[in-house]
């Protein structure tokens, strides 16, 4: 008899619409839980959506450029037909299938130190878990296989990212007040000093977090680590500023351990190894100023550095496969940028994709594919390969401690950030989207809470995303394009910018900000900020929603004014139709 089972979207975080830029299944595939089904891209990464149940596919609903959310129906999946189908197993499987733990391995030598808790990895997520946990009185180390502190996001992420966004901002905006009659002369720029000046902004951060450390008796084992089995793991010693093995091993046990091993950059596998092609980290290094540069993948991270390389002086290209650029916030807001940025961009190939690298001696010749793509190679002097980042699960031998890891790497956690393994946590990129330093840091403190004994939960109803280019985009909680997807009732009121006095007075009149209603309950679910500084005032739509705020909350709570952070009460006001800053509302 057969039993559908409808396969739907999980809990993709704070995303909607997201594409699927992948399918692996088609009609009549046999299929097992946990096997893949998909790829979505968000704006920063991709991730798999793995089947709940074994069976055979019924039905396929979605095909590859679908956009879709969380409760999305992919395929429909008949999983007595597993039973019926000649591989598989003689007895149906059940609907959903738990994932079998890998058997875990037993250690028989002894350890070198032993801890309360250890860390493995100490981007934000890592050193934020350690911290919370010494606090609270756990003997606790952390293993980290580079020299400093502060993982992706410190190192070669957000941080080294806003401090050259920073310097390419002042030089926009340096030209944009001669408007103002005040003109200066053209910037040169000394590449050397600017990359001083970011590694003197890594170097404050990473070393404070040295300190920090230090201060709370956290002890930092330099090296890879990898299970030996549930209670060891073996570091591989390194040193110098890379992962230069010592040769030396020790091991570590532990009574609880919290993952946070992060994710790394996705290589596409048709593209040479040459210097000239980079990733993020490569692009951060900023090892010159190319003259013609292409950026593959039109995220946050691929816009972000096209800002700063195109403001130092590169010509820049931008090559995506999806039909818009900066996937998540509503197309609205992205329009806006769009046109704030036409003049950075030579073309923006939508719709398209990279499909050949050719790497000669004066230049990297590239061909395209799809709507967007030029008859003949086109060559540039970079490319900036930013095309997603996939979770580091495979490479820690988890297996070992009996932890799953999901198909593509992410580690599956309970909302108290337990694997599988009760005294085993996984936080941040490793564990899924959406891939932020601020995510990792709130997974960090309810696994260390909750590893020192005390009640916590990850129950957070929204995070936001930020791109951090001029101008910047911010969105949070649902966007109007989601709530028409899932044909949920919105109200939603906008506050252009061009009504806001500092907006104005800072020639930024074009931005906007938007807020959106549940149309039954009134509460605020959603915003969408563009323009400067976007990113530091979404937090307070961040608070609205955690408190179940409504426009009168939000309006009637006086902001200071002349601020960009006004547009939000002011947002609000026109929710509730008592905004005097707007042209009266029309008469329904
Ligand atoms: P990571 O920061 O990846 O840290 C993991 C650590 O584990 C690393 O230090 C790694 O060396 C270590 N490690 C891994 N395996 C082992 C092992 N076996 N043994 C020892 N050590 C190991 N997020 C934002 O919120 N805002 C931003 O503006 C932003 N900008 C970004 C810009 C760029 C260019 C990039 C690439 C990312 C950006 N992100 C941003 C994302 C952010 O950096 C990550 O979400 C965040 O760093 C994840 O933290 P984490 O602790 O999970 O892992």
């Amino acid at each position: 008899m057969s039993q559908l089972v409808e396969v739907k979207v999980p809990d993709i975080g704070d995303f909607s619409e997201v594409p699927i830029i992948e399918l692996f299944v088609k009609v009549g595939d046999s299929i097992k839980a946990e096997d893949a089904i998909c790829t979505l891209e968000s704006d920063k990464a991709t991730m798999d959506v793995p089947s709940p149940a074994t069976g055979v596919v019924a039905e396929l609903l979605v095909k590859v450029g679908d956009k879709v959310g969380e409760g999305a129906v992919l395929l429909k999946l008949d999983a007595a037909g597993a039973a019926a189908a000649p591989a598989a197993a003689p007895a149906a499987a059940p609907a959903a299938a738990p994932v079998a733990a890998p058997a875990a391995a037993a250690h028989a030598g002894s350890a070198d130190v032993e801890y309360d808790l250890v860390v493995l990895g100490a981007g934000p997520g890592g050193y934020s878990a350690a911290f919370r946990a010494a606090d609270l009185g756990l003997k606790t180390a952390i293993i980290e296989r580079y020299a400093t502190l502060g993982g992706v996001c410190l190192n070669v992420g957000c941080i080294p990212s806003k401090a050259l966004l920073h310097v390419a901002a002042v030089i926009d905006e340096a030209e944009h007040v001669s408007t103002a009659g005040i003109s200066f002369a053209k910037p040169s720029v000394d590449v050397d000093a600017l990359r001083a000046h970011k590694d003197k902004v890594v170097g404050k951060l990473t070393g404070g977090l040295a300190g920090m450390a230090k201060g709370r008796k956290v002890d930092v084992i330099r090296g890879y680590g990898s299970f030996l089995d549930p209670n060891h793991i073996a570091v591989e010693e390194t040193t110098g500023t890379s992962q230069d093995k010592t040769g030396q091993n020790k091991v570590v046990k532990f009574k609880q351990c919290i993952i946070a091993a992060g994710s790394a950059a996705v290589h596409l596998p048709f593209i040479p190894r040459d210097p000239r092609i980079v990733d993020s980290t490569g692009a951060l290094e900023l090892r010159f100023v190319p003259g013609k540069m292409l950026v593959i993948g039109g995220g946050i991270i691929g816009l972000e550095m096209a800002t700063v390389y195109s403001t130092l002086g590169a010509r820049v290209d931008v090559v995506e496969m999806m039909d818009g650029l900066m996937q998540g916030p509503d197309r609205d807001a992205v329009k806006v940028w769009e046109k704030q940025n036409a003049s950075r961009f030579d073309k923006i190939m939508l719709k398209t994709k990279t499909v050949a690298v050719e790497a000669k001696e004066d230049g990297l010749y590239v061909s395209f594919e799809g709507e967007g793509a030029p008859t003949e190679p086109v060559k540039y002097d970079m490319i900036l390969q930013s095309a997603g980042r996939a979770p580091n699960g495979k490479k820690i031998g988890a297996d070992k401690a009996g932890v799953i890891v999901g198909e593509r790497g992410f580690i599956p956690v309970d909302a108290q950030m337990r694997t599988n393994v009760p005294h085993i946590f996984a936080i941040g990129d490793i564990v899924g989207q959406p891939m932020l330093a601020h995510k990792a840091v709130h997974e960090a403190h309810v696994a260390a809470e909750v590893a020192a004994g005390h009640k916590s939960a990850f129950d957070a109803t929204v995070i936001p995303g930020v791109a951090y280019t001029h101008p910047e985009v911010a969105w949070v909680g649902y966007t109007e394009a989601q709530a028409k997807a899932e044909g949920k009732k919105v109200e939603t009121a906008k506050f252009p910018w061009a009504a806001s006095g500092r907006a104005i007075a800072n020639g930024a009149d074009y931005g906007f900000t938007k807020l959106i209603f549940d149309a039954e309950t009134h509460r605020v679910i959603g915003g969408t900020i563009v323009g400067p500084s976007a990113g530091d005032m979404i937090g307070e739509v961040c608070l609205a929603i955690e408190m179940g705020a409504d426009a009168v909350d939000i309006g009637k709570t006086i902001h200071p004014h002349p601020t960009l952070g006004e547009t939000v009460g002011m947002a609000a006001e026109v929710a509730h139709g008592s905004c005097t800053d707007v042209p009266p509302a029309r008469k329904k």
